[in-house]
């Protein structure tokens, strides 16, 4: 008992970590299934990032790959995101610490370097482009490119048409526009499997959008941070982490029982 309690004090003195995005939350929500769910944004060499500071916006494609090969080697199991909804909904179990890969934004970058590591390993992930900048923005994907990644098991999902908040539209018109219209051009470009899910941009929640969100059809909406806990109270928004270069962070999210013994490859010096 007593080298317990001694334990604990220590743990309650020791000074707290400033990490630069949440880490996980100690404690277990009742009925909730961990299963962390990744965003990434650019997957690009440093030379193409300039100018971007977030550790969260941009990742060098050797700390990518690193990641991924992480999961791999660990035999971390990865599941789509609509498998999580299934198992939320209780109608299939997922394999125990399985994690869900999601990107944000719709960069033509990710399609260049994160998509071929990823048939590589033979992972799913789900995409969530803005509708607006297919086929007009170099910088961003192609409806051809989409197509190519949903036929190689991509998931594809919304993240409105204009990248817009959905705390700060200004109409239920447009709201509609954003939330219901992306998904009915998804539908009809993609076919209906694009029309599951959504990714709110900035992160940024409110009533309203989970409203709209759910009147849309969509099956469930993911928020930008929040841990690695999920429950059917979270579906219209998702927690989730956004993921940064910093392994040793990486692994305490999808690897929890190594992070505290295992050693830790550092990513590439830049
Ligand atoms: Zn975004």
């Amino acid at each position: 008992m007593w080298p317990l309690l001694f334990g604990a004090w220590l743990v309650a003195i020791a000074p707290p970590a400033r990490p630069t995005v949440p880490n996980p939350p100690i404690q277990r929500p009742p009925d909730s299934l961990r299963v962390p769910i990744l965003v990434y944004h650019n997957v690009q060499p440093a030379s193409e990032a300039r100018g971007i500071r977030a550790p969260d916006l941009t990742m060098r494609p050797e700390v990518f790959a690193t990641q991924m090969k992480y999961l791999k080697d660990r035999g971390i199991p990865v599941v789509s995101l609509a498998s999580l909804v299934d198992a939320l909904e209780g109608k299939r179990t997922l394999p125990p610490g399985a994690v869900v890969l999601t990107f944000d934004d719709g960069r033509v970058n990710q399609y260049e370097r994160a998509f071929p590591i990823l048939k590589q390993y033979g992972f799913t992930a789900t995409f969530f482009p803005f509708t607006h900048a297919m086929d007009r923005n170099r910088r961003y994907f192609t409806w051809a490119q989409l197509k190519e990644m949903q036929a190689a098991g991509m998931t594809i999902g919304s993240h409105t048409s204009l990248h817009v908040r959905v705390d700060r539209m200004k109409d239920s018109a447009q709201m509609r526009a954003e939330v219901s219209g992306t998904r009915q051009v998804l539908i009809e470009r993609l076919g209906p499997a694009a029309g599951q899910l959504f990714a709110y941009p900035f992160g940024a929640l409110a009533p309203a959008g989970d409203s709209a969100v759910r009147a849309a059809g969509y099956r469930a909406g993911r928020a930008y941070t929040g841990g690695p806990w999920n429950s059917l109270a979270t579906r219209w928004r998702l927690r989730s982490f956004p993921a940064t270069e910093d392994m040793k962070r990486f692994v305490s999210i999808v690897d929890p029982g190594a992070a505290a013994s295992a050693p830790v490859r550092r990513p590439p010096a830049q």
